[in-house]
């Protein structure tokens, strides 16, 4: 199976009103996806922003937790929270997998719009299997990914279709969810 690394990214990204903006880090994202990540085997989960306030509030958090009291009184959230890394850009987490792999990771963007030619997620499960270069799944905040994201992305995956018509998830539930169906145990299931 190929190693696949998220990442939670701040920038580019929509706002309500659709211009491209840097969002705000969120204490809740940062604590459940890194307890998402660990749980399904996520290597890394890049937290990408490029404003210093908001890379140094990610460490701020990050450090109570693995250096300081948080990780004394709840030792196993340390071991979840280490998961995270900040990067200014999502060219550098390509280059964080690449020195850590030799390999350039194939990077998917994730959307609740259906987009024509996205991969099915059985598909992109069999592709994890079959491949042997990482992957980099990239999650958006505020109103989602910009434009400028998918154009440079190598595919886009299917949404999480709901049963009503209604899909629109908050980013820690769609991790959690397309980590399932991308990793899970399928076995679990029978
Ligand atoms: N602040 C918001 C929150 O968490 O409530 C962030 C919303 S942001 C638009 C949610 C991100 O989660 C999307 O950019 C996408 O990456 C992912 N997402 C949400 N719903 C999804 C779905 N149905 N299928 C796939 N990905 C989804």
């Amino acid at each position: 199976m190929a190693p696949l690394y998220i990442a939670l990214v701040h920038y580019p990204v929509l706002n309500r009103m659709g211009d491209t903006i840097a969002s705000a880090i969120t204490n809740l994202d940062l604590h459940d996806l890194a307890r998402s990540c660990c749980t399904y085997g996520v290597p890394v989960c890049y937290i990408v922003t490029p404003l210093r306030d908001q890379q140094a509030l990610a460490h701020r958090l990050t450090s109570h937790w693995i250096d300081g009291k948080g990780g004394e009184i709840l030792p196993e959230r340390r071991e979840a929270l280490k998961i995270l890394k900040v990067v200014e850009t999502i060219s550098s987490a390509g280059e964080d997998i690449f020195e850590k792999t030799g390999k350039r990771p194939i990077v998917w963007a994730s959307t609740a719009r259906k987009e024509p030619g996205a991969l099915a997620h059985a598909r992109a499960r069999f592709l994890l299997e079959d491949e042997d270069r990482p992957f980099l799944l990239l999650f958006g905040t505020g109103w989602g990914l910009a434009p400028a994201v998918f154009e440079e992305t190598d595919g886009v995956l299917d949404p999480i279709p709901g049963i009503n018509g209604y899909n629109h998830l908050s980013v820690r539930s769609a991790v959690s969810i397309l980590m399932d169906r991308l990793l899970g145990d399928r076995d679990a299931l029978e």
